[in-house]
Formats: structure tokens, C-alpha cells, sequence
């Protein structure tokens, strides 16, 4: 089937003008399709024109341009064409459109405790087509006005104010104009929460099992939305414009959330059915804020093609974090934002899949979801923070507000925004934006100190930049105080021009200090490298520096060195085992930790693993002893003791665990499933214990840590029927379960048995792509065996890419997970 290439959206959009959408879903014809009647109204700038619909339904039982029937076989792959337009046209459609199981259209999860049937509609960039037929372009903007057909005991939700107008049938008021991927309903017998603030009516959603859970973190919720909004409205001039605000949780979503105008979708995990930890506390703040923010930047002015995502995401990150920090009680934001996200953009940006951050190219709808990713998010934020600390705020959203008032309920692209920021602050910012946005990969900011003869007293010091960007950073100057602990002396910021050394004259003649930080506050993206005597510090006593953002800056700063492979896999380990029991910041302490478990063991020889991972459980357990540690610190170390647990007295412990709980307290769901799939993978307990486990509570956490733990299961037979389930398209596995059966193959096995395993993948992934993007994102993400890290893999990982036929999609998941392997396998060495 055609993706959508952007020479095709351009004619579209020159060629039509869309009024307005009607769309009307029957929800009551059983679990495998919906019924749906859309009848659009649009304008031909040419008389006589063609142009073709975009729709993808299991039948198309009519269409009818304005009064002709058309011949519902005329329908090739997802294109209806449309031919003879009028200067006005109504087209009618009937159609029967499938339910969705992978999270992509309108999903359907069943409630494997109740049976209670639950759907909500996820559409970006191209998936609107799988739930009604529309133009589906960014740019061809209408109201929809939606209603809906549902079971009498139902709530449904969608983009606009609606009621239900009898007994389960629902109507909602048409919409403002917005773009056919920001569409949603969500339906089934939701629980519901509703609160006001400032003329805007909220409500929250959920599952009816969940209830407790959403009864429970209203009050937050609600209290986060009220003060993002508040401070949104001292940002913009443009008021909230789409009415209502509901906030919907739902199962098995493949993201964090969705800015849907008016009913933001979030994965139901972020209700914390199991106690969260401070971190994930601030995450979801910053997620409820990112995804309002993203009504101004995304729902009201709108990318006018996907090779403008940073339009979108990257403003949402930035004031996600942002507003987080300054608004709510969250205000160590920007803290896990360095410990934890930019990580993420650090490790894209370094890799041969790079791209900028704005106008990447893109020329077909296919690869734009591979650049939601770590540049359009992290990176991207970073740059506006950069771009913010160079013009100051009084500008820049004078250029923001602006920019709403120009493209209100329209598009934009990234020249129509570099414009009204040069007017509003009279500085080259196309220039910045040529050496920002439109080039890729990080700077280093490398430090240079010379001291006199006395080696006491600074002779010169200097920043070496490497890369092509200019910089404004802040260099911090510590001293030790009188325990010995490194404390902030002084703090100044540098203009730092590409392609020349900047002397730093206010450091000459100064004591030597203890610890000199080049990007200092965390305003820029780029890679650091200290002078020897400033690593000794922080080798000696990261710990011991008051500032959480300036520790997350320096453990950023060891990951990257790790990365780089200028500081051994096991020195990394001795500053984890020095320092993390005495952070208190769960964010860093996570963020470590998960980095430990995923990236550093691949980079280990499979003989040293084990001692790695008794010595992360043995951090872990300091941590959860430390009589002054919160409950989030206490959580994140649990997790970890729970994931690297290993020989049979830590092992026996994990039986303990799950028997009486910790301190009291029984383990969450989560944590008892990690528990179980530990000592699956150790032998301990096998499937009988599964079913007996899955039996007692068979909600959706168990669902997952039971498919999880069953492809953990070590004999042939096990990884034989796990395999299946994976590779087999009939085996009916949804999204979710499907990424939890991947997530749990590579954690047991005979070495033979792997090596099997990892020649069959290799054969038979480039098969994925025919499945769908989330389910080749699954396979090539979560199902590549990482952890096997050895020239051979790499080889014929690079074979597969060179001669496989690969979607654009499963080719930059695998190609990034090569990339990554590669360098594991380099570090081993
Ligand atoms: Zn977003």
C-alpha cells in the first residue's frame, strides 16, 4: 500500500479545500469490525480535477460523490479515486473498518478479569484512514463532527463536548478545524472524574478496574492540569481554544500519550496502579504538561509535513519540562531531563542514523514515525533551551505568540517560524538555525588548564570546542569547603564560537580549584570532556556535590565516556558502586541504574556478568537500607535488587519478597512479576507456578509479566512455542503482549540454543515489516538480542541490513540496534 509522499500532500492540499467531516461509528457489531457513515464536505480549486480519499476499511459497502454512486471496487490499496470534482462536492461513505489489536486505529482490549471491553483510537501520523475515510494529511485541516452508536452501559469520548442523547447513542458538537491524525474516541464503561478550572471543564478516564487507581491520583492530576494551565495562559496570548479537556488512560498504548485536541490519550500505566517512585511522579507531570503544550504547538498551529516534527515535539518536550519545573511541585525537572532524556537524543545523534533536527528530509509519510525519537525530543528541547538562553524569554515568545496569531487553526514550517522570531528579536536567527537545527550530531566542549610552576596556580585555561555550533554555557568553578566536599565557587557564562579555542581569562591566577564544569546549569547540548584533576573529583566525590543537576550533568558525563569507550565498562561500575548509594535522587539513581541493565552488560563478557550484577544488587540493596532513603528511592532500588538478583541466597530472597512482602509493604504487581521472571530465569519456578500466579490476579500487569515470564522459560519447547507466538501473524498476540513475549526470549537458554535463536531472527525479521510498524518495532526493537554482543551477531546483523527487504520502519529500529551492538561489542572488545 502507498504511503503518502509529500509531493502528493502538496498537490492535495493546493487542489482541495475540506468544511468539515461527519462521521458517525456503529461500536455494536461485535469484537472484530465497526460500522462507519463519513460524509465530507470539500472545495475543488479546479473544476473537473481528480485526487484520490485515503481509506483502509474491511468493506467498503458504498460510495457516493455528490449523488453517483462509485464503484466500491475502484478502491486500489488505501486510495479511493475521486475524479470529475465539482467546485463543491459532498462525498458519502459506508464502511465496516477492523479493530485494531497493535495500538494503530481504533483498538479493542478486552478485560481478561471482567470481560469488559474497552477501545480508543490513536491516528498519527497516517493511521486515521484505518478508522474513517479522510484526506489524511497534516494540512487539510476541518471540524469533525462525530457520533456514536455504543452498548447502553458505555461512555464515549471524542475531540469535542458531546452527550449522550439516548440510550447508547452519543453526539458530539463539531469541532474546530484540526488535522485528520489528531481524531480520537474512546469508548467502553470508562470510570470518570470531573473537576473545572478557569471556564475549562476536565474530566479524567479509565478503566472500571482501575478505578481506585484514578480515584486516587485525581487530586494530582487534576492539580498538575490546573497549573499548567495557568502558567500556558501567562506564556501564550491565545487561550486554551477547544473547550473541553479530558485526560482519558487506556491499555496497551504504544506511547506515553497523545495530544488529541480536547481528549488526551496516556497509557494507562501512568495511573501507578503499583506505588511509583518520585521520578515517575515528575515524568507523568511532564507529560501532562508536554502534551497540553502540545495544544498550541501541534492542535492549533500545526506542522505542515512531518519533516517538521520538531514544530511539534520538540516545543512540547522543551515546555513539558519547563512548565513542570516552574509551575508544579516538580521543580527538579530539568534534573531528570539531563540524568535521563537527553541520553536518549545523545545516543541518536551518535549514531549513523542522525538526522537534523528540523526539515530532515522526509519525503513519505512511512518514515515519520522513526523520527519521534531522541533528536525531535531531547535533542531538540536542548536547542530551544540554548536558543532561549541566547534571546531571553521577552523575545521568544514574543515570537511564539506571534506565530499562534499568523497560523491560528492553520499550518506552518520551520522558515514561517525563524521569521517572526527574527522580527521579534532582531538577532540572525536564521543563522542559528542553519548551525542548530539543520545540522546533526553533538559538539564537545573540551577543557584545557595550564597551571603555573608553582602547580597550584592556574597559567591559562581554555574551551576547546569541537563541532560546528556556537555555545552559550555556564562554566562552574568549585573549591572543597572544609569536609572536603566540592562546592560551587563561582559560576559565569561563555560565548563559545565553532572552530576556535575560547580563553577563559577569568580563571588566570586563580588556586587551583577542585572541579571545573564546562556546561554548567545544563543549558546546551553537547558532550563534555574535564581536565584529569576535575575528573579525580568527581571520581572521589560525585556524591558529595549538593547540586542533584549538576551530579545528573556529571553522570551524563561518565555514561558518555563509557560510551565513547574512554572509560572502562568495570571504572564505570566502581563509580556506581562509590556513589549511587549516597543519591538521593531517584531520577539519577534510576536512570543509572536502568542504564547499567540494558547498555553496560552487552558491553561486558558474559563470564563477568554475574559479578556485575551481584555488585548492581548489592548497590541496590545499600540503597533500600539507608535509614533516611524515601519510598521512590526505596522502590528504584528494589527494582533493581529484584532485576539483578543472582546465586542462590539472593535468589532465596526474592522467595522471601514474594512471600511477606518488604518492610511490610507486599510487593506491587510489577515488582511481583519482575520477582517471578528473575527466578524463571534462573530455574527456580517454572510454568506451573505462571498459572498459579496468573490465576490469582488476571488483570493486565499479570498478563504481560506471565507472557514475559513464559519466553523466559529455558528448555527448547519453551523458546520453540514463544517463538511462534512471535513470528507466527495468526498468533493473535496484541501489541503489548507481544513486546513482553519478546522482552523475556533472550533471558534464559542453553548458549546453543541462543545461537539457534539469533540465526533465525536474523533470517526471519525482515518478515516483520509486513505486519505493521508497532509489530516491526517490537521484533527489531525488543526482540534484538542485545545482549549477544559478539563479532558474529554483528556480522550477520549487518548482512541483514545490507541484503534484506526491510520497511522503512523495522530498517531504522534494526540499523540502530546494529549500531549499538556494534559498539557494545567494540567495548568488549
Ligand atoms: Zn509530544
Amino acid at each position: 500500500m502507498p504511503a503518502l509522499q509529500r509531493t502528493e500532500a502538496r498537490t492535495r492540499a493546493r487542489l482541495l479545500q475540506v468544511h468539515g467531516y461527519t462521521i458517525d461509528l456503529d461500536l455494536t457489531r461485535g469484537g472484530t469490525v465497526f460500522g462507519c457513515t463519513t460524509v465530507i464536505r470539500f472545495g475543488s480549486a479546479e473544476a473537473g480535477a481528480d485526487t484520490f480519499l485515503d481509506l483502509r476499511p474491511q468493506t467498503l459497502h458504498r460510495a457516493v460523490l455528490n449523488g453517483t454512486e462509485l464503484d466500491p471496487a475502484a478502491l486500489d490499496g488505501n486510495r479511493l479515486p475521486l475524479t470529475g470534482l465539482l467546485a463543491e462536492n459532498e462525498l458519502l461513505l459506508e464502511t465496516d473498518q477492523n479493530y485494531s489489536s497493535t495500538g494503530e486505529g481504533l483498538h479493542r482490549y478486552t478485560d481478561p478479569a471482567d470481560g469488559a471491553v474497552y477501545l480508543y483510537a490513536t491516528c498519527g501520523p497516517d493511521l486515521a484512514s484505518l478508522v474513517f475515510p479522510c484526506f489524511d494529511q497534516p494540512d487539510l485541516k476541518a471540524p469533525l463532527t462525530i457520533s456514536a452508536t455504543a452498548p447502553a452501559d458505555w461512555t464515549v469520548l471524542a475531540n469535542g463536548a458531546g452527550k449522550r442523547v439516548a440510550e447508547g447513542r452519543w453526539e458530539f458538537e463539531p469541532t474546530l478545524p484540526i488535522s485528520t491524525y489528531l481524531f480520537t474516541v474512546v469508548a467502553g464503561p470508562l470510570h470518570s472524574v470531573y473537576s473545572e478550572h478557569d471556564g475549562i471543564p476536565l474530566g479524567l478516564h479509565g478503566r472500571r478496574a482501575l478505578a481506585a487507581d484514578l480515584d486516587r491520583e485525581a487530586a494530582e492530576l487534576f492539580e498538575v492540569t490546573r497549573q499548567s494551565f495557568d502558567r500556558l495562559h501567562q506564556l501564550f496570548d491565545q487561550r486554551y481554544p477547544f473547550g473541553r479537556y479530558d485526560q482519558a488512560f487506556v491499555p496497551e498504548f504504544n506511547w506515553g500519550a497523545m495530544e488529541n485536541p480536547g481528549c488526551v490519550v496516556f497509557a494507562e500505566e501512568m495511573l501507578f496502579h503499583s506505588a511509583p517512585t518520585e521520578a515517575e511522579r515528575a515524568g507523568r507531570a511532564m507529560v501532562v504538561a508536554h502534551e497540553m503544550a502540545h495544544m498550541w504547538f501541534g492542535d492549533l498551529v500545526t506542522l505542515r509535513w512531518w519533516d517538521d516534527i520538531w514544530l511539534n515535539e520538540s516545543f512540547a518536550e522543551y515546555l513539558g519540562y519547563r512548565v513542570a519545573a516552574e509551575a508544579t511541585r516538580f521543580s527538579n525537572s530539568w534534573s531528570g531531563f539531563a540524568a535521563k532524556r537527553k541520553g536518549w537524543g545523545y545516543d541518536a545523534d551518535q549514531r549513523a542514523s542522525t538526522h537534523p533536527i528540523a526539515a530532515n528530509g522526509l519525503e513519505s509519510v512511512a518514515e515519520a514515525m522513526s523520527n519521534f525519537d531522541g533528536i525531535s525530543y531531547a535533542k531538540g528541547a536542548a536547542a530551544l533551551r540554548q536558543l532561549v538562553a541566547w534571546l531571553g524569554d521577552e523575545a521568544f515568545f514574543a515570537g511564539i505568540n506571534e506565530h499562534f496569531a499568523r497560523h491560528r487553526f492553520g499550518n506552518a514550517e520551520l522558515s514561517e517560524f525563524l521569521d517572526v522570531l527574527a522580527q521579534s528579536s532582531g538577532r540572525d536567527v536564521h543563522a542559528w538555525a542553519e548551525s542548530w537545527l539543520r545540522t546533526s550530531g553533538v559538539d564537545t566542549l573540551r577543557l584545557a588548564v595550564s597551571y603555573q610552576e608553582d602547580g597550584e596556580t592556574i597559567a591559562s585555561a581554555e574551551l576547546v570546542p569541537e563541532g560546528s555550533r556556537p555555545h552559550l554555557v555556564g562554566l562552574g568553578v568549585f573549591g572543597l569547603d572544609g569536609d572536603g566536599r566540592p562546592v560551587l565557587r563561582e559560576s559565569f557564562a561563555v560565548e563559545v564560537e565553532p572552530g576556535r579555542p575560547t580563553a577563559l581569562p577569568q580563571l588566570a591566577g586563580a588556586p587551583r580549584p577542585a572541579l571545573l564544569l564546562p556546561n554548567s546549569g545544563d543549558l546546551s547540548w553537547a558532550k563534555i570532556r574535564l581536565d584529569e584533576a576535575s575528573w579525580r573529583t568527581v571520581a572521589s566525590s560525585l556524591s558529595r556535590i549538593e547540586d542533584p543537576l549538576t551530579r545528573a550533568v556529571l553522570w551524563e558525563h561518565a555514561r558518555d565516556l563509557t560510551r565513547d569507550g574512554e572509560l572502562p565498562p568495570s571504572a564505570y561500575l566502581d563509580l556506581v558502586a562509590a556513589h549511587l548509594p549516597a543519591e538521593p535522587v531517584d531520577a539519577i539513581v534510576e536512570a543509572v541504574l536502568t542504564y547499567c541493565r540494558l547498555r553496560l552488560m552487552p558491553c561486558l563478557a558474559p563470564a563477568d556478568r554475574p559479578a556485575a550484577e551481584a555488585r548492581l544488587a548489592s548497590v541496590a540493596r545499600e540503597l533500600m537500607a539507608r535509614p533516611e532513603a524515601d519510598q521512590g528511592l526505596r522502590l528504584a532500588a528494589l527494582k533493581s535488587a529484584i532485576e539483578n538478583a543472582t546465586g542462590p541466597e539472593q535468589l532465596a530472597e526474592l522467595e522471601c519478597w514474594l512471600a511477606d512482602g518488604v518492610a511490610g509493604a507486599e510487593l506491587s504487581a510489577s515488582l511481583r512479576w519482575a520477582a517471578l521472571l528473575r527466578l524463571v530465569v534462573h530455574g527456580v519456578i517454572g510454568e506451573e507456578r505462571i498459572a498459579v500466579e496468573l490465576a490469582a490476579d488476571p488483570g493486565l500487569t499479570a498478563a504481560e509479566g506471565a507472557a514475559r515470564a513464559r519466553a523466559a522459560l529455558p528448555g527448547a519447547e519453551d523458546k520453540a512455542r514463544a517463538w511462534s507466538l512471535l513470528f507466527d501473524p495468526a498468533g493473535g498476540l496484541s501489541n503489548a503482549q507481544l513486546n513482553a513475549t519478546a522482552q523475556g526470549f533472550w533471558q534464559s537458554g542453553s548458549e546453543e540454543l541462543q545461537r539457534d535463536y539469533v540465526e533465525r531472527y536474523f533470517a526471519e525479521i525482515p518478515s516483520a515489516g509486513q505486519r505493521g510498524d508497532m509489530i516491526a518495532r517490537s521484533l527489531a526493537g525488543s526482540l534484538f538480542p542485545a545482549d549477544r554482543s559478539t563479532p558474529e551477531t554483528v556480522a550477520l546483523a549487518e548482512r541483514t541490513l545490507a541484503e534484506g527487504e526491510l520497511t522503512p520502519a523495522l530498517r531504522r529500529v534494526l540499523a540502530d540496534q546494529v549500531d549499538d551492538l556494534a559498539r557494545a561489542a567494540r567495548i568488549r572488545g
